[in-house]
């Protein structure tokens, strides 16, 4: 199938007729690649060790959704103060935001778990099973003999296996690697949602990476299609030098530019575009284009830089300002984000205490004696046995009687126990609108939490006198 002349308008992974291309980037070598190869090396390191690394006895990540607690590098978040990850995660947006208006994409091309997992691991494989560019077309364009099918055997086996274990990773953060060894000596039956949501795991990753590839990035991503809206003529873009590069012709022809017109930027390209164009939305900012074109400028003696991170001002020969409103403005958001996340971080109690009415009648009439029944629930969100005492807030009557609040409770380790709470009061004493709290306080920490109030139940003494009803008496 003929290959559509790239341009702003196409798309390098398709054909003139709509199907299809495979994109078979080039092997590429340069100090770009060395640093991008590192930062991917740490961080796969860093997605696999962290379920493995213990801090405080839980992992240094560990989301333990079935127990409803989630540990991170010793502190543990319980589901009641889940509502700290939208501070969290709207700081990690405006960093982000911030971050691509000095940077551009270098979040897709470095550091994004994706490319990570498509650019050093799999495609290594690729290279390493098929050979390099050339090689894979050629295998591709192949008839199926014994060669091909061998090849693409031992390719997609190991690409399976490769997506297994990442799905076996990504599991052990949400069970730890102790549950996840449990699980694997115990039978599928055992555990058969975790086994389903494995599997499906595994063949997404599986498709996602051996067939769908960087159409990811081209149209799925939601943070490709944001960037453009990010970045401005002073963001760090990788560009090529029009102003150096053009007209284009051979090294001998002393009224070309610099660039030779080898294409080696569009063959090194993981999403096959050809960055002469100018700035397009399907580049990752890997900077794969700048390396090999910085090979080429060597080998001809030529300065390097033709394609290089610069600012769309720094290609026009203008000074790039890293200060302006726009980084200015993500900036602040950023620091707003953060005070916030530290004030609600702060705010969060080692306790937390909740009342409700216990199932039934609201309320009970016994031998003159109004009764209201609840149940207190108290959750240790430290993780040290901890002793609690109650103490009940309301304006209430002297003459209420109330049983189960005396006795200190003791909470192991995130822990949690409902107790009841009765109140009982004189049918005479009882007035509408009284109010109960019961602050829950640990006794070694100082550390309390207040329950919201609760209105006792109970017969409305006005209906009791036989005076003549009056409807603003009852309106609330
Ligand atoms: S690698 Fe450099 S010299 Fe070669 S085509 Fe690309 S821009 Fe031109
Ligand atoms: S144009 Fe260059 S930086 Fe952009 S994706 Fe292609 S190789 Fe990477």
């Amino acid at each position: 199938m003929s290959q559509t002349p790239l341009n702003l308008t196409s798309l390098g992974s398709i054909n003139a007729d709509g199907s299809r291309r495979y994109i078979h980037p080039s092997d590429v070598k340069g100090k770009c690649t060395f640093w991008r190869r590192l930062t991917a090396l740490v961080l796969l390191v860093v997605y696999v060790a962290l379920p493995w690394i213990p801090v405080k006895g839980y992992p240094a990540v560990f989301l333990d959704v079935a127990s409803r607690r989630f540990h991170f590098f010793g502190l543990t978040i319980a589901t009641q103060d889940l509502w700290l990850g939208f501070f969290f995660v709207t700081g990690l947006a405006f960093a982000l935001f911030f971050v691509t208006s000095l940077f551009g994409r270098v979040w897709c091309g470095w550091t994004c778990p994706y490319t990570v997992f498509l650019e050093h691991v799999y495609r290594r494989v690729e290279r390493w099973i098929d050979g390099d560019a050339a090689a894979r077309r050629k295998l591709e364009d192949a008839p199926w003999d014994a060669t091909k099918i061998g090849k693409t055997v031992l390719k997609q086996g190991i690409f399976l296996l490769i997506s297994a274990v990442i799905a076996h990773v990504f599991l052990s953060y949400f069970v730890s690697i102790k549950g996840l060894y449990k699980m694997m000596h115990e039978t599928p039956e055992n555990h058969l949602m975790v086994f389903g949501i494995v599997t499906f795991l595994t063949l997404a990753l599986y498709g996602s990476f051996s067939w769908f590839r960087e159409q990811f990035c081209v149209i799925m991503c939601p943070y490709g299609r944001l960037q453009s809206a990010l970045t401005d003529d002073n963001s760090l873009v990788i560009g090529y030098d029009k102003k150096r590069g053009e007209p284009r012709g051979k090294v001998s022809d002393p009224n070309a530019g610099s660039c030779v017109s080898c294409n080696r930027c569009v063959q090194v390209c993981p999403t096959g575009i050809d960055i002469r164009n100018g700035l397009q939305l399907e580049c990752i900012g890997c900077a794969a284009c700048a390396d090999a074109c910085d090979d080429i400028m060597t080998k001809v003696k030529r300065p390097t830089g033709l394609i290089r991170y610069d600012s769309w001002n720094g290609f026009e020969g203008k000074k790039t300002k890293f200060v302006r409103p726009r980084t200015i403005f993500y900036s602040v958001l950023l620091v707003l984000g953060v005070t916030a996340f530290s004030f609600a971080f702060k705010s969060v109690s080692p306790v937390r205490a909740s009342v409700v009415r216990m199932q039934g009648a609201p309320f009970f009439i016994v031998d003159g004696v109004v009764r209201n029944q609840f149940l207190i629930r108290v959750i240790n969100k430290r993780d040290v046995t901890a002793r609690f005492k109650f103490v009940m807030e309301g304006n209430l009557p002297p003459e209420t009687s109330i049983t189960g609040l005396d006795e200190v409770m003791e909470l192991p380790p995130l822990g949690e126990e409902v107790k009841a709470l009765v109140l009982a009061i004189p049918e005479d004493k009882f007035q509408v609108k009284q109010t109960l709290k019961v602050r829950v306080t640990d006794l070694e920490s100082g550390s309390s939490s207040l329950t919201r109030a609760m209105e006792l139940l109970g017969p409305d003494p006005r209906l009791k006198n036989n005076a003549p009803l009056n409807a603003k008496d009852f309106i609330q």
